[in-house]
């Protein structure tokens, strides 16, 4: 299916929606809105579609014994019980398990990629740690990830303060370097 057929598609059901909450889909103001709502939902999901980035290496002329961090890569998703946005920082470390090191800005994109989907955040830290040894070939990875659920906030429990902080890791990782890692890397303070 092309992407406007999907467009098409997804626009139709929006529609509907619409009107079993008590909108007129037809008020001139709304009448593009069923189209709209379909683009950024694909956009939000289109992690599930797209093929991952592809990754560039560079020769460090040895291998690299020491952690490479990076830190507060913004992300956005969309929760997997409510389908509200999830925004946040992911945090990583990771040590390459060659001579080769992946650009700083595919970190990043490798992260974008694999959160424009449906995530349950806890869920979502473990396979993006999975996900990162794979693609960065790193021998272990560390990741931190601090959400504010748009669902916890604005419906539910109301609570406008609560973050979610969660760690994953993958690969070769030693106790005491858990220890360090877990100190070290860190998310930057969310205020919404
Ligand atoms: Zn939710």
């Amino acid at each position: 299916m092309s992407r406007e057929e999907l467009v098409d598609k997804i626009a139709m059901h929006v529609r509907e929606i619409l009107r079993l909450v008590g909108e007129d889909p037809d008020r001139p103001d709304l009448r593009e809105t069923p189209t709209r709502v379909a683009r950024a939902l694909l956009e939000l999901t289109e992690g599930l579609r797209r093929e991952p980035p592809h990754i560039k290496f560079f020769r460090a002329g040895k291998k690299i014994e020491s952690y490479v961090i990076v830190e507060n890569i913004e992300f956005f998703s969309l929760c997997e019980h409510h389908l509200l946005p999830v925004i946040g920082y992911v945090s990583v470390a990771y040590k390459p398990e060659h001579d080769e090191v992946p650009g700083l800005s595919k970190v990043v994109r490798l992260v974008q990629w694999y959160s424009r989907r449906l995530i349950l955040q806890e869920r979502f830290t473990q396979e993006l740690a999975w996900v990162l040894l794979e693609k960065l070939k790193a021998s272990s990875v560390y990741c931190k990830v601090l959400g504010i659920h748009l669902c916890t906030m604005l419906r539910g429990v109301r609570s406008r303060t609560s973050r979610l902080l969660t760690e994953a890791w993958a690969g070769d990782i030693t106790r005491d370097e858990l220890v360090m890692l877990r100190k070290l890397v860190k998310c930057r303070s969310l205020k919404i």
